[in-house]
């Protein structure tokens, strides 16, 4: 295994190999059964749940990654959608510039990819609305390719039961990198991308060390080993973990502040002005008095309006009312 860290001591060889059996063992029997995952889902439908579950906990996500899948199973059936529809459907996920994005995306994959999902991380990552992260997901989860995936949830694992610390928040470290691409397991030959079913070829090889190590890191961080209060009793860790022989020294440090209270912001006018959008009949214009008496704050409720409106979430129309795209 090459170097988690110069000084290293670690014996992380040993370590790891011993993660890997463990999580291994663990993801087989404890992981929750959402739709989209164990080869169910098409690559698309893994995308849009990575998309959805970015900033939303994936036990929300269900209901509404399954009511959106019904309605536009693939790339091109999202990408003849009216924003109205894409905004309603994507109801009280948070963030819906996200909902935008990903019909962008959609609209790019079916003109530029035939409505195949490219495999590939260079071409993923050129999407909009697609990052390293989800671009890394989606060639693991839905395609079996080996790749580090890296998000909040993997970084706090490794960084405990490899490092001995806590992972704290903010843009991921070279280190944090490092130590995710070096604990990565090695995939049998037979276990890379290849033809397969699915929008975009899926592999079948889903069942390859690199993706159950990738999906049960990620699951163990969401489920428990998780930010503030890790259940080391449950973890199939619990006798390898460094953080957990050190007695969990700095738990819950962060280097970034702490999430602001939703109570009042600005998030909170935004997503009331575009639930009573949503609401209201299709293609109709709330009136400026209905619209005046979502928010008291009438400095605020204008502010927020202005940014929907700059964020191509809805449409101001001459006498103030307002109302979603087409
Ligand atoms: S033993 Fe505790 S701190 Fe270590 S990985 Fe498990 S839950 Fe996290």
């Amino acid at each position: 295994m090459p170097d988690i860290d110069d000084s290293d001591e670690f014996g992380a060889a040993d370590l790891a190999a011993h993660a890997h059996a463990r999580l291994a063992a663990w993801w087989a029997a404890e992981a929750r059964d959402l739709p989209w995952r164990f080869g169910r889902a098409t690559p698309w439908g893994v995308l849009v749940s990575e998309v959805m579950s970015q900033q939303t906990q994936m036990s929300r996500v269900v209901p509404y990654w399954e009511a959106w899948m019904e309605a536009w199973p693939d790339a091109a059936a999202l990408a003849g959608a009216s924003t109205a529809e894409v905004i309603t459907a994507w109801g009280r996920l948070g963030y819906p510039r996200r909902a935008l994005r990903l019909q962008e995306c959609a609209r790019v994959v079916a003109e530029r990819y035939g409505g195949r999902l490219p495999n590939d991380y260079d071409a993923l990552v050129a999407l909009p609305g697609v990052g390293d992260y989800t671009a890394s997901a989606v060639i693991s989860f839905a395609y079996g390719g080996r790749i580090p995936v890296v998000d909040t949830n993997v970084r706090r694992v490794l960084s405990r039961v490899f490092l001995g610390v806590e992972s704290r928040g903010g843009a991921a470290s070279a280190r944090e990198r490092r130590l995710a691409a070096d604990v990565l397991p090695e995939d049998g030959p037979e276990d890379g991308p290849g033809g397969g079913a699915g929008d975009g070829g899926g592999s079948g090889s889903r069942e390859a060390p690199s993706v159950v190590w990738n999906q049960a890191v990620m699951e163990l961080g969401a489920v428990v080993c998780t930010a503030k209060a890790p259940l080391c009793g449950r973890c199939p860790l619990a006798d390898v973990c460094r953080f957990a022989a050190a007695g969990l020294p700095g738990l819950g440090e962060r280097r970034t502040r702490p999430r602001q209270r939703f109570q009042g912001t600005d998030r909170q006018v935004r997503g009331i002005v575009l639930d009573a959008l949503r609401h209201a009949p299709a293609g109709a214009t709330l009136p400026r008095g209905r619209v005046e008496a979502l928010w008291p704050d009438r400095a605020q409720l204008d502010a927020c309006i202005a940014s929907l409106d700059e964020d191509g979430l809805l449409c101001i129309e001459p006498g103030g009312g307002l109302r979603l795209p087409a």
